[in-house]
């Protein structure tokens, strides 16, 4: 299964996709963290990357394509994978055509954008392994803490108000033209995001087996 999944900042994509990924068991790819990662550990990639994300704007293309292109050559993505945060853009989704990636699905998330903000609020995230927690929603064992690496959790850099704002304009202007492309090859399924998690896992799950 080649899944993408397409949705606003703090849709729920990431915690989506964690839920997909240990079910189907293939790797998730979030662009997102793979740039965080670069940035923690002072890269050219990160360095490139850290004044667009730090303002909420797309990385360049160019960048985020070769990102995609090296991580889908590992052995992992032989069987599938899940893309959090890739396609943004049209040019994007015309490269992943062009290496020749066969996308299966591409489910939307959808909420509306004042429930966004709400959301984005509460979201903390581990800078250690990259994992999502929800102070409301999805709260780690030990307050503060990573379940999985038991690092503490922090509020991400580009999740304050403002950030989000300009995010969600980036969405609706660049990334949101990604659903008439893929809904034109077929291959788009559009789930509600609901207040409980594991509301939205059912509905996402039941998309993937239409
Ligand atoms: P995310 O964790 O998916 O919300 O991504 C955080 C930030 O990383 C975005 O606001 C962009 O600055 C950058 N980024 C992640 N994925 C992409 C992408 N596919 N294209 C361009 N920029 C991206």
């Amino acid at each position: 299964m080649k899944l993408i999944l397409l949705g606003a900042p703090g849709a729920g994509k990431g915690t989506q996709a964690e839920i997909i990924s240990e079910t189907l068991r293939i790797p998730t790819i979030s662009t997102g963290n793979i740039i965080r990662e670069a940035l923690k550990s002072g890269t050219e990639l990160g360095r490139k990357a850290k004044g667009y994300m730090d303002s909420g704007q797309l990385v360049p293309d160019d960048i985020v394509i070769g990102i995609i292109r090296d991580r889908l050559a590992q052995p992992d993505c032989a069987d599938g994978f899940i893309l959090d945060g890739f396609p943004r853009t049209i040019p994007q989704a015309e490269a992943l055509d062009r290496m020749g990636v066969a996308i299966d699905r591409v489910i939307e998330i959808e909420v509306a954008d004042d429930t966004i903000a709400r959301r984005v609020s509460g979201r903390r995230i581990c800078p250690g392994c990259g994992s999502s927690y929800h102070v409301d929603y999805k709260r780690p064992t030990v307050e503060g803490i990573c379940d999985r690496c038991g690092d503490t959790l922090v509020q991400r850099q580009d999740d304050r108000p403002d950030t989000v704002r300009e995010r969600l304009s980036v969405y609706h202007e660049q990334t949101e033209p990604l659903k008439s492309y893929y809904a034109a090859a077929g291959k788009l399924f559009v789930v509600e995001g609901q207040e409980e998690i594991a509301d939205t896992s059912r509905l996402v799950l039941a998309a993937l087996e239409q």
